[in-house]
């Protein structure tokens, strides 16, 4: 029996040393390579150098593969009506360099996306008075919980299109967190904001309106989630929890609301959050014939499926804008001028300084000329009755 008792112990210490050898994914390698080299297929006895493990945002592989951006310039061939433009101080910008770069950029309009309202929009539109920038006020959503919120709302919005507000945007907050008085959340087509949504309409003025977020962000932060390494770097970002609706339910939402308001024009930016499912996007526009999708900020997902997108692009030359989101900047316009004009392979949708929001590559569209002036220019100008 002590015998017996004996062996056990020592299987079970061996079996033990055995597991803890091969948890080492260096000693799986050693012992690879000892089997491999006993068979006779390899006579490097020595495992290579490496790390055991590597954050997913410590992963930087750099390619072997070299995209050459090979163009003499890398500024547009056609002049950018920038539909997707942000100032101001948050995003460190001042008027001086706004106007210096969209000469040097050729940007020959640009629309600033406030989200503010009242003196504080006729402020920025003293401060940033270049003729060339188009400003955008936006609904004083702190409003709605005070008593009459909707009239205040209304007199706000009246005003600020007096000053000169040529649209209004509303923000992902709309549809995702902002509750009404009695505390349940706001739908997109509720009826109380029929008031606003009337005078924007004889108004005719336009809503640049972002929606939801990337689908990625409302799934579960893991292994599968293909955005997992930039929603580590920001779970603020992530709307998988019973707190926020469903990315589909939001969707909806819009499609009722783009269908009320069949007179006012809308661009539902970001592609509409649809740059990675484009039957959907076609969808969007083939129902709504009131909107048009801009492409800020999406390049990173229509660039890895560049064939298609390029054949979405051709069918609706008409309905698609130019947007970088943000204030003009030489690295971006490189960038989206690369996507939209080369067909450049595989390359960084991101600036260096940059970071990743998703593990690959992107090619380029190699639009035509016909094609590139209505999506820089031509589809704005109509819009916003420029010449
Ligand atoms: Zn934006």
């Amino acid at each position: 029996m002590k015998n017996k008792n004996h062996s056990y112990l020592i299987l079970s210490l061996l079996f033990n040393l055995i597991l803890l050898i091969f948890i080492s994914p260096v000693n799986r390698a050693r012992a690879k390579i000892a089997f491999y080299s006993i068979l006779g297929f390899s006579s490097n006895t020595n495992p290579p150098n490496f790390r055991d493990t590597v954050l997913v945002s410590e992963y930087k592989p750099k390619s072997l593969f070299e995209s050459i951006d090979a163009r003499p310039s890398k500024t547009p061939s056609f002049p950018i009506f920038e539909t997707h433009g942000h100032l101001g101080s948050f995003f460190k910008s001042t008027p001086e360099e706004v106007s210096k770069n969209m000469d040097s950029l050729r940007i020959e309009y640009l629309i600033n996306l406030n989200l503010i309202g009242g003196s504080d929009f006729q402020d920025v539109i003293q401060k940033y008075n270049d003729p060339r920038i188009i400003h955008f006020t936006s609904f004083q959503w702190d409003l709605l919980q005070e008593k009459d919120g909707i009239e205040k709302m209304l007199s706000i919005l009246k005003d600020d299109f007096k000053r000169g507000a040529r649209g209004v945007k509303l923000w992902k907050n709309f549809g995702l967190e902002i509750k009404k008085p009695d505390k349940e959340r706001l739908k997109l087509d509720d009826p109380i904001l029929e008031p606003l949504f009337r005078e924007i309409e004889n108004q005719n003025k336009i809503i640049s309106i972002h929606t939801a977020d990337p689908e990625a962000f409302f799934s579960e932060i893991d292994e599968e989630n293909e955005r997992y390494e930039e929603l580590i770097r920001h779970p603020e970002w992530s709307f998988q929890n019973e707190k926020f609706p469903k990315f589909n339910e939001i969707m909806e939402e819009r499609e009722r609301m783009f269908k009320k308001y069949p007179k006012i024009i809308f661009i539902s930016l970001h592609f509409g959050e649809y740059p990675h499912n484009l039957q959907k996007a076609d969808d969007l526009l083939t129902n709504n014939p009131n909107v048009n999708l801009d492409i800020a900020a999406r390049i990173d997902e229509l660039g890895r499926h560049p064939i298609a997108t390029k054949n979405f692009f051709v069918k609706w030359q008409d309905r698609i804008l130019f947007g970088m989101d943000g204030p003009p900047d030489p690295d971006k316009v490189a960038i989206y001028t690369r996507f939209l004009e080369t067909e450049d392979e595989y390359f960084d949708y991101h600036s260096a300084n940059k970071p990743r929001k998703g593990l690959w590559k992107i090619s380029g569209l190699g639009l035509s000329p016909i094609t590139l002036e209505k999506i820089y220019n031509g589809n704005a100008k109509r819009i916003f009755g420029k010449k």
